[in-house]
């Protein structure tokens, strides 16, 4: 039963009660009397009713008040908890919003971090693939273009001579304010060999380009391996920022650097290594095996366009009596200038070899015989004439030559190679100091269009 409607009927019961013990206890009598003022209206008991009736419901009304109270205090804790809750729940979705975005954040990151990650092992395989020193550098700029893409940047590579740095590629807002050649020598990263970051324009750079009227921040990575100095990474910005790049990026740019350096650096020494097995250490031509493969490649050309290869093979004259008198060093700086000789002479197409010993062949492509005997006659001639002037020889030197034509003599490398010696040796039956032609006819060698061999006895006198 509800709590208030009880209270009613223990009101209404203390009341009657009260009556009932009030007659009982003959309380009514005195009233009577008391109240015989009233009886002519006929309601001598009706005031102790009325008192008895306004205590129950003063009970009750105090009753209910103590109700109201208790249930607003309630309603108030009530209300209160409900506020908290709200309260917590509000926190609790901010929390998992701060959590959904830091989540969102990370996930981004971690997408970033392994796009760049895949294109440095991209960038990895395609050097490791390249062949030449301008492949390596297309990939590296390629590459670092996308590592980097929201900063001005240069990327700048040693020139052949390793004097300039050259500038290979260049993007962002400010990337033609780079200057393309800065001398090695004025590199800061090249005489610290490290890093060389200033974020707060101190104005110690010497490059020309960090010209730090304009600069605020620059950064510039060394692309190294050992001590071999390839090239130099420049970022910049015409704002002063604490770091151009946050210690992650700039972690994983040093290490993309020394990668880049690494493959330059097995590049050079591929480039090395080719050279010394394809060149003569003692004069810098193509050995006998450099040859081999040029010689093959220009009989195919020349079979292919349909015209002719002249080989020539020239050998020293007395060059054993060239050491014997002035040891062997003096023989190596008269080999050394013959060789400068012929090939300064040479036109770009044509090759010169060290075939071994002081002997040299060479390979004219697009030669007639003809045109080729005239070549060796003038060579012989200036070999001769500078030998005698020249501080590198102590006698005068002569050459003795013979020469073979594609396909009007031999088809095949070998063939000519050794008709081109067959006519050598005829020059040297002649009596030296002069050119002879292989002819496939009867005699096998000519001389007929040539002059009379010149004496062999050096005119040079020892010096
Ligand atoms: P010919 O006129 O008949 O060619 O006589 P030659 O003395 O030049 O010929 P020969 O084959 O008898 O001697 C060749 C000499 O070349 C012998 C060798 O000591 C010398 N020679 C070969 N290679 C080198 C080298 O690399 N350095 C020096 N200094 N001498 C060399
Ligand atoms: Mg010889
Ligand atoms: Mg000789």
């Amino acid at each position: 039963m509800k709590k208030s409607v009880s209270d009613f009927l223990i009101a209404i019961g203390v009341f009657l009660v009260a009556n009932f013990v009030a007659v009982l206890s003959g309380f009514n009598e005195h009233w009577v009397l008391w109240t015989s003022d009233y009886s002519a209206v006929g309601l001598n008991e009706l005031p102790v009713a009325l008192a008895f009736l306004s205590l129950a419901l003063a009970w009750y009304a105090w009753r209910r008040l103590q109700d109201a109270n208790a249930s607003h205090q309630e309603l108030s804790k009530i209300v209160e908890q409900l506020s908290e809750q709200v309260e917590e729940r509000k926190l609790a979705v901010e929390q998992a919003q701060v959590l959904s975005e830091t989540k969102n954040e990370m996930l981004e990151y971690e997408y970033l971090r392994s796009k760049k990650l895949q294109q440095v092992r991209m960038m990895s395989d395609a050097l490791a693939a390249a062949s030449t020193l301008d492949e390596l550098q297309e990939i590296s700029v390629k590459y670092l273009k996308n590592l980097i893409p929201d900063h001005t940047v240069a990327v700048l590579f040693a020139n052949k001579a390793f004097e300039n740095w050259a500038l290979a590629g260049a993007w962002g807002e400010h990337k033609d304010k780079v200057y393309p050649n800065v001398k090695l020598e004025e590199c800061q990263v090249l005489q610290q060999g490290r890093p060389y970051i200033d974020s707060s324009n101190t104005q110690k750079m010497l490059c020309d380009n960090a010209n730090l009227t304009t600069i605020k921040s620059v950064a510039c990575y060394p692309i190294t391996c050992h001590e071999m100095q390839f090239g130099v990474l420049h970022i910049r910005s015409e704002r002063l920022t604490e770091s151009l790049l946050s210690k992650e990026d700039e972690q994983r740019i040093i290490a993309v650097c020394n990668t880049i350096g690494l493959h330059f650096n097995n590049a050079q020494l591929r480039t090395e290594l080719s050279m010394a097995s394809n060149r003569d250490e003692l004069t810098g031509l193509l050995n006998r095996r450099g040859l081999g493969n040029t010689l093959k490649r220009e009989v195919t050309t020349s079979g292919q366009q349909g015209y002719e290869v002249t080989v020539a093979m020239i050998d020293i004259d007395h060059f054993k009596s060239y050491n014997d008198s002035f040891g062997h060093q003096e023989g190596d700086k008269a080999l050394k200038f013959v060789a400068e000789t012929l090939a300064k002479n040479m036109r770009a197409r044509d090759v010169v070899a060290r075939y071994g010993g002081e002997e040299f062949i060479l390979v004219l492509p697009n030669t007639s015989k003809i045109i080729a005997y005239k070549k060796l006659k003038m060579l012989i001639a200036t070999v001769a004439k500078d030998s005698e002037i020249s501080p590198d020889c102590k006698r005068a030197i002569t050459l003795s030559a013979g020469i073979a034509t594609c396909p009007q003599d031999k088809n095949s490398e070998e063939a000519l190679i050794k008709s081109a010696d067959l006519a050598l040796y005829a020059a040297k039956k002649r009596g030296r100091n002069c050119v002879m032609a292989y002819k496939a006819a009867s005699t096998k060698v000519s001389a007929a269009k040539q002059p009379a061999a010149v004496s062999i006895i050096p005119t040079k006198q020892v010096k």
